[in-house]
């Protein structure tokens, strides 16, 4: 009997040790890597830079307090706003902190303002930004609110993909929209470019801010640094997490100057967020991810990932039921039950992929990927397939 809490279906399976794509289990057993960590391990498992900057800070002090200087913290955050469209960044450990830190730089922006009563965050169905009390009301999923007391106040849900659902609910106490680009938990869904550029085109009319989650689907997933960019816009908040550690918590907050002019001393505060630690690693993360060719070369294998996915589907058109997403953010929703797959493909095909909402089989390689990694995942899908059907056209044995 474990000790810990029992949030988390468990798989007893522990791994070891890692290289690159793949992990080692406590019996040595070889597993190819398409979840990393939920979208972490962005550079795969024991990336040489990623070890040996970790190694580094290790030596040197690894915990202040942010009423100090972080060399580390000062620099990352500097190569973000040049790497980006943001002029301001708020360090954090995780993403429902990125996304606690957004929605309270959107409200404080307008209370700075005079305008007290602009603080109502137009959210969307399907969606998830973190596990926090906040959060869990911006997402808005009855399965994670229920049980945990009243949902936090300010926060509405549209449709994605329907724009007058979202023209529906602005109103006078409206201060943001909040979006994933790419929903991951909730079924990895692209919202389209015609989509993301009337939400902009709403909140300039209306005065309000563009808040982007991008846990998941930023820091190049989609073969974009951020996967706003396919549709031209620019946003005023961006919440990142996930990849920008590499594996160590690590998530940050993103907005333009005037946004976040008002978040003076005292509006807010983290005792870890960009510790000495995190951002060592963070400034190697973006080492390689901004190294040339390298975003390039993630776009290039997305590419390749959705050519992979579309010749499965066509070899099996009553599994695969539809193709998802974008770049190495990807999924197939499938006429089986999802868990049971993702079960089938680790323990009979040591191949870690993910389940998202809807029924849909996700995957999330190291932006690493090699086009014979890709191959080689689709194989063992293939593989689970055709074993499902020789296991539905035996008839069970007779007791
Ligand atoms: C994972 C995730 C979060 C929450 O991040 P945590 O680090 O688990 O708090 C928020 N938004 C999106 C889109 C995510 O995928």
């Amino acid at each position: 009997m474990s000790a810990l809490y029992g949030t988390y279906a468990r798989s007893e399976l522990a791994f070891e040790r890692g290289e690159g794509m793949r992990l080692f289990d406590q019996h040595g057993r070889e597993y190819l890597d398409f979840h990393s960590g939920v979208a972490v391990n962005a550079l795969g498992h024991g990336d040489a830079h990623l070890v040996s900057a970790l190694k580094a800070a290790a030596d040197k002090v690894w915990h202040t307090a942010n009423t100090f200087t972080i060399p580390e913290q000062e620099r990352l955050g500097q190569r973000l706003v040049d790497a980006t469209f943001a002029d301001a960044v708020f360090f954090t450990n995780s993403g429902a902190e990125a996304l606690e830190c957004a929605i309270k730089t959107a409200r404080h922006y307008f209370w700075a303002k005079g305008e007290q009563e602009r603080y109502e965050v137009i959210a969307f169905t399907g969606s998830f930004h973190g596990r926090t009390l906040g959060t869990i009301a911006a997402g808005g999923n009855p399965d994670y609110l229920q049980g945990f007391g009243p949902a936090a106040p300010g926060f509405k849900h549209a449709n994605p993909g329907d724009l007058d659902s979202v023209k529906a609910l602005v109103g006078p106490h409206t201060c943001a929209i909040l979006i994933e680009p790419v929903q991951g938990e909730g079924g990895v869904t692209a919202m389209t470019s015609e989509f993301m550029q009337g939400l902009r085109q709403l909140c300039d009319e209306n005065g309000l801010l563009l808040i982007l989650d991008e846990v998941q689907c930023g820091f190049a997933r989609t073969g974009r640094f951020f996967a706003f960019e396919w549709s031209g816009i620019t946003p005023d908040i961006v919440a990142v997490a996930k990849a920008i550690g590499g594996g160590f918590p690590l998530g940050a907050c993103l907005a333009k100057g005037d946004v976040a002019a008002s978040m003076v001393p005292g509006t807010h505060g983290s005792t870890y967020g960009g510790n000495p630690l995190a951002t060592a690693v963070g400034n190697a993360v973006l080492d390689r991810i901004l190294a040339p060719g390298f975003i390039n070369r993630v776009n290039e294998m997305g590419q390749r990932l959705s050519w992979h996915l579309q010749q499965l589907a066509q070899k099996y058109p009553d599994h695969v039921l539809e193709i998802r997403g974008k770049g190495l953010l990807a999924g197939i929703k499938i006429a089986t039950p999802v868990r049971d797959m993702v079960s089938r493909l680790r323990d009979d095909h040591q191949l870690l992929a993910m389940s998202a909402g809807d029924n849909v089989l996700r995957f999330l390689p190291p932006l690493i990927v090699s086009e014979a990694d890709i191959e080689e995942a689709l194989g063992k899908v293939a593989a689970a397939f055709d074993a499902i059907d020789a296991e539905a056209a035996t008839p069970p044995a007779a007791s």
